[in-house]
């Protein structure tokens, strides 16, 4: 019983573990031919671009420019970059708490 448990346990972590690896790959930094295709099915792939955005360009390059610690020097930062957002993600994006959640 205990050999299942541990079993189970380990193999639980390995899927989620692949798992998110190769969605922070294939999502969070798609390559552009998958970025096409998304743009030209949008009603499937809206949330997969949103995504992309939220974590590719808010995550990786509009946020935590000074140190991988600091999100923001100041609020005023916060509000240029919240001033930038896509309107139609905007709401999800600072729910998301730029990327980091
Ligand atoms: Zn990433």
């Amino acid at each position: 019983m205990l050999m299942k448990i541990i079993f189970g346990l380990s193999l639980g972590y390995f899927i989620a573990t692949w798992a998110e690896s190769f969605i922070h790959q294939h999502v969070g930094h798609a390559c552009p031919r998958l970025r096409r295709f998304w743009e030209r099915y949008p009603l499937i792939g809206t949330p997969f671009l949103a995504a992309f955005y939220d974590h590719h360009i808010v995550h990786h390059a509009l946020t935590f420019r000074k140190d991988f610690v600091t999100q923001f020097e100041s609020d005023i930062e916060r509000e240029m970059l919240d001033e930038k957002l896509p309107h139609a993600w905007k709401k999800t994006i600072i729910a998301d708490d730029y990327g980091v959640t």
